[in-house]
């Protein structure tokens, strides 16, 4: 049931700290880690606790916990200092989502093209 933990889920697996991850920062609703495959100096995945499959369902659903995550996506940026950075959240296969599990990539510290890939 959408909110609830997933067995198969990656990252209910993180939240639940059954895998381990580098986490930098963590609040009642929101985890924030560093990305395994970073594709930049600063690259962190901001998850909600809660399972939604990706940004538009956790909004629909949860629209505060949605704020949270763009609240801590700036706080990610700033602990690193950034200057200037991206925040992206894949929705869908097509877009690039891999995990279905929503997340916001912060992504920082080099230069950036636009538009992208
Ligand atoms: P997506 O492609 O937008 O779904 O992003 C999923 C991200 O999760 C990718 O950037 C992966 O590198 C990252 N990722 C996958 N497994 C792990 C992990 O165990 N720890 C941290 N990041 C991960």
């Amino acid at each position: 049931m959408a909110g609830e933990p997933q067995d198969d889920c990656l990252f209910c697996k993180i939240v639940a700290g059954h895998i381990p991850a580098t986490v930098v920062r963590e609040t009642d609703t929101t985890v924030a880690f560093r990305d395994i495959n970073p594709q930049a100096p600063t690259h962190v995945l901001v998850i909600p606790k809660v399972h939604y499959r990706d940004a538009a369902s956790l909004v629909a659903a949860e629209p505060t916990i949605a704020a949270d995550i763009l609240r801590e996506a700036a706080e990610v940026a700033s602990d690193d200092k950034l200057e200037s950075y991206r925040v992206v959240f894949n929705t869908g296969g097509g877009a690039g989502q891999t995990v279905f599990h929503a997340h916001a990539h912060v992504l920082g510290g080099r230069g950036m093209q636009w538009p992208p890939g």
